[in-house]
């Protein structure tokens, strides 16, 4: 078997795009900091190697070989179908609130939002680490334990349930904003979460 040894960019270019696929070229050049003509030989090798696989108008997917994007079932779901709403605070809630927001929503993961724009996660872990981390869950506010952006992975509408699913197992994460692109950043739109996918597994047994 021929082993490829790749270049530093090319191995950071492939953990960007297997984090956060599917990602444009014009963002993986800026997570970067390098141009989009800088890095266009980069991508062709790593697409001609169908390492990285290039979808017009979408951009690069992470091309693991025991995946089926084309999947009939999972590749055709999408996140739309999917989606509920997405339960948010603002950075200066105290984590005490977000403990209460979790139960009364009966949610795991809550964003946190300025003006409706994505600033940061919060899960189960993060609010029990800030709790038996010696401070005052009453006083602490999530703003200094949550996940932040650029940190995130996100999900846009019209991406499919198998994308998804590989983001999650990936990451190890249970949920997924669903966002929008605006001049001000990516408005939160909706949530998918592993009960979301759950329960439409579910539903097509019926
Ligand atoms: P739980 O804490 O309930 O087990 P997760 O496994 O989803 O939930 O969260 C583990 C860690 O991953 C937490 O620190 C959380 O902030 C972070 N996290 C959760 N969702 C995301 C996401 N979509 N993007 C980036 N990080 C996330």
């Amino acid at each position: 078997m021929i082993k490829i040894k790749f270049s530093k960019r090319q191995t950071k270019i492939i953990e960007i795009v297997k984090k956060h696929e599917p990602i444009t070229g014009e963002n993986i050049a800026r997570m970067l900091d390098l141009t989009r003509g800088a890095l266009r030989p980069d991508l062709a090798i790593l697409t001609m190697l169908h390492i990285l696989e290039a979808k017009p108008k979408i951009g690069y997917f992470y091309n693991k070989k025991d995946i089926d994007l084309n999947n009939k079932f999972l590749g055709r779901v999408k996140v739309n179908d999917l989606k509920s709403l997405p339960i948010v605070v603002t950075k200066n809630t105290k984590i005490y609130d977000a403990a209460v927001t979790m139960f009364v929503e009966n949610v795991g993961t809550i964003f946190v939002v300025e003006d409706g724009i994505l600033l940061g996660v919060i899960s189960r872990k993060d609010l029990l680490k800030a709790s038996i981390g010696g401070g005052k869950p009453a006083d602490i506010p999530v703003g200094v334990v949550m996940t932040r952006m650029p940190k995130i992975i996100y999900c846009k509408d019209d991406e499919s349930l198998i994308i998804i699913l590989r983001k999650i197992v990936n990451n190890e994460i249970d949920c997924l904003p669903v966002v929008e692109d605006t001049k001000k950043g990516l408005k939160v739109v909706g949530r998918i979460s592993k009960t979301n996918i759950i329960s439409c597994l579910y539903d097509t047994l019926k």
